[in-house]
């Protein structure tokens, strides 16, 4: 067997709720996918095809704190429903798509939104604003053989005790078999694979100092404090 050269990396990944960790192979985020967040980006909530971005892997962390990133004065908090693939496929029917579910959790897609906004003015890649380190703060996976598949219920963000995202998982305009037949057309989708399903309206900054909690119906909530 050929060494490496240098040492590998170690796997990231994300603790199981009653135990074990899932490792993470790739991180797909849809955008817009409420309504009432694609119109205060100032976009048309039609259900025209959905579009994704990627994170890294790494960028996922468990930690509960959110180092607040460099080179950004207006770092946002998208709160979101994390899919987590136990296996994966190309062409997966929305019928069978729910099949390679291993389980969910709660997360945030934290963006740099100075600079994911002059990436789209520039019509340039968005992963200067989306895809940097401690991005995507996580809490423990729930597995469907203990929660199912929660397609419904609320999803809301606090900061310091006051709410700012308020939305429910049913207005999802693309609901999670669709996210993953749709993306199973254009990527190979595998085990390790995870999905941010989007977020709901009231996205806004973060100071260092906050304290953000994220509910979703059925999961562990998610408290992450930003340092
Ligand atoms: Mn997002």
């Amino acid at each position: 067997m050929t060494e490496f050269v240098i040492d590998p990396h170690p796997a990231p990944a994300v603790p199981v709720s009653g135990g074990g960790a899932f490792p993470v192979r790739r991180v797909y985020c849809i955008g817009r996918n409420y309504a009432a967040h694609a119109v205060e980006m100032g976009h048309d909530p039609t259900r025209e095809p959905p579009f994704f971005f990627q994170k890294n892997p790494s960028n996922l962390d468990a930690s509960g704190r959110f180092p607040y990133p460099p080179r950004s004065a207006d770092v946002h908090h998208e709160a979101e429903l994390a899919v987590f693939l136990r296996s994966g496929g190309t062409d997966i029917p929305v019928e069978r798509a729910l099949d390679h579910v291993f389980g969910y959790a709660a997360a945030l897609d934290m963006t740099r939104r100075d600079l994911q906004g002059e990436m789209k003015r520039a019509g340039r890649p968005w992963e200067i604003g989306k895809a940097f380190e401690h991005s995507a703060p996580v809490g423990p996976v729930h597995p469907v053989s203990a929660i199912g598949h929660p397609s419904e219920g609320e999803i809301a963000l606090r900061v310091n005790g006051e709410m700012r995202q308020q939305g429910d998982l049913a207005q999802m305009i693309w609901k999670v078999p669709e996210m993953i037949a749709y993306l199973s057309e254009y990527f190979e989708l595998a085990a390790g694979d995870v999905i941010l399903s989007g977020t709901p309206a009231g996205v806004g900054p973060v100071a260092r100092g906050d304290v953000m909690d994220l509910t979703i119906a059925g999961l562990a909530p998610l408290t992450v404090t930003v340092t």
